[in-house]
């Protein structure tokens, strides 16, 4: 029957991913009963799928994966006003204590006792129905797609990354990585009022899908002949006309962190959003003695209103991003094809799960 189909797609251990039934969960007072409309696959979920694990987060225990996700409202807690079944939501996946001094400070995201979707031992939204507190869950105007309400997610890292980087009306930025994560950014930076976006990437085809997307300039990555970081920040100087204003960091290769630090104008900002290895070494002191200012950047906090409005608006268009679609029954397909990067993948694959709209 289908009110009773949960079917979930369930990370048992590395490289096990099996499609499995289960409760539908009530809600609690404060919850809503969620129907899954469209997930998409970040990076991470195929990093736990491949690895098990990142950094400290360990798959200790059959855990179901994905955490970018849009939805329909089927059922309400007792408290819940703000929500009412039909209502088309997307669902952000982080929920923090709400009680320590970084939830009350307005950073929730480090809060340290936050679960969020699919990172270990929390679920995520893989699966036909899922229960979230109401006041994470954002209504989607009618002319905003589920596949666009899943998508505010990793725009939301973008979001944090250029508020934490201070981007704003006429600044030249620089991003490093044309994956999803520097795309998203790409589109946030212009929105914000970038007046040039350039980008860097090794891959030519995610180049040029960011010249697509409004890149001013790219600078790919020379692997035939080395160069050093420094003769590479050079290459994105000339590029550019002069240094960055700001840099958002989105590869995490030491390379890349090294070169971002040279090309960013003396008292300008770089964020790192990509996070690589953990240990990285760089030119630290280039970076003290002209001032450049270096941010880190943990998921985001208070961001979905502003990506919900961004894209509600038209500021930004996020549905180039999406290049695949899968039903929830080919998730192992749509994590191969993630993986692998295949038939130009971005890294996430959207999930129709429903046939609703
Ligand atoms: P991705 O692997 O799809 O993209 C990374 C891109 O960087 C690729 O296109 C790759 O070709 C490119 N790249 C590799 N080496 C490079 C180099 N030396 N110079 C320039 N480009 C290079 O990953 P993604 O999903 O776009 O995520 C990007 C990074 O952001 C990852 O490290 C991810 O873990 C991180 N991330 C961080 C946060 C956060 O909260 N800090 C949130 C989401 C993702
Ligand atoms: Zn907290």
């Amino acid at each position: 029957m289908a009110a009773k189909d949960n079917l979930s797609a369930v990370l048992r251990k590395v490289n096990d991913i099996q499609m499995e039934q289960r409760e539908i969960p009530q809600p609690t007072d404060t919850e809503v009963l969620l129907a899954v409309h469209s997930v998409g696959i970040c990076g991470s979920d195929v990093h736990y799928w491949t690895h098990g694990a990142i950094g400290d987060f360990v798959v200790k225990m059959p855990m179901v994966l994905g955490h970018e996700t849009s939805g329909t409202v089927v059922a309400v807690g007792s408290k819940v006003t703000s929500l009412k079944p039909g209502d088309r939501v997307a669902v952000e996946p982080g929920v923090p204590c709400r009680m320590c001094d970084y939830c009350k400070g307005a950073r929730y995201n480090l809060c340290l006792e936050m679960k969020f979707h699919a990172t270990p031992p929390y679920h995520g939204s893989l699966t036909r129905y899922f229960a979230h507190p109401a006041d994470f869950c954002y209504k989607l105007p009618d002319h905003v797609s589920y596949e666009e309400g899943a998508l505010l997610e990793p725009l939301s890292v973008g979001v944090h990354a250029c508020r934490r980087a201070g981007v704003t009306i006429g600044h030249t930025v620089l991003i490093c990585g044309a994956g999803p994560i520097g795309l998203v950014n790409l589109l946030t930076a212009k929105a914000m009022g970038a007046s040039k976006v350039c980008i860097t990437d090794i891959d030519a085809s995610r180049l040029e899908r960011a010249k697509q997307l409004g890149a001013d300039w790219t600078v790919q990555v020379n692997t035939i002949v080395k160069e050093t970081s420094a003769q590479f920040a050079d290459r994105i100087i000339v590029a550019i006309g002069g240094h960055a204003d700001v840099t958002i960091e989105c590869s995490g290769a030491e390379s890349s962190i090294q070169s971002a630090i040279y090309a960013t104008k003396s008292g300008g900002m770089l964020v790192l959003v990509g996070l690589g290895s953990a240990n990285v070494n760089i030119p630290i002191v280039n970076a003290a003695v002209r001032e450049v200012d270096i941010r880190g950047i943990f998921r985001y906090a208070n961001c979905y209103p502003l990506a919900l409005s961004m894209v509600a608006s038209g500021k930004v268009d996020v549905k180039p991003l999406i290049t695949h679609r899968f039903t929830l029954e080919q998730t192992l397909e749509a994590f191969e094809t993630a993986r692998t990067g295949k038939d130009n993948a971005i890294k996430w694959v959207k999930y129709p799960l429903r046939n609703d709209g």
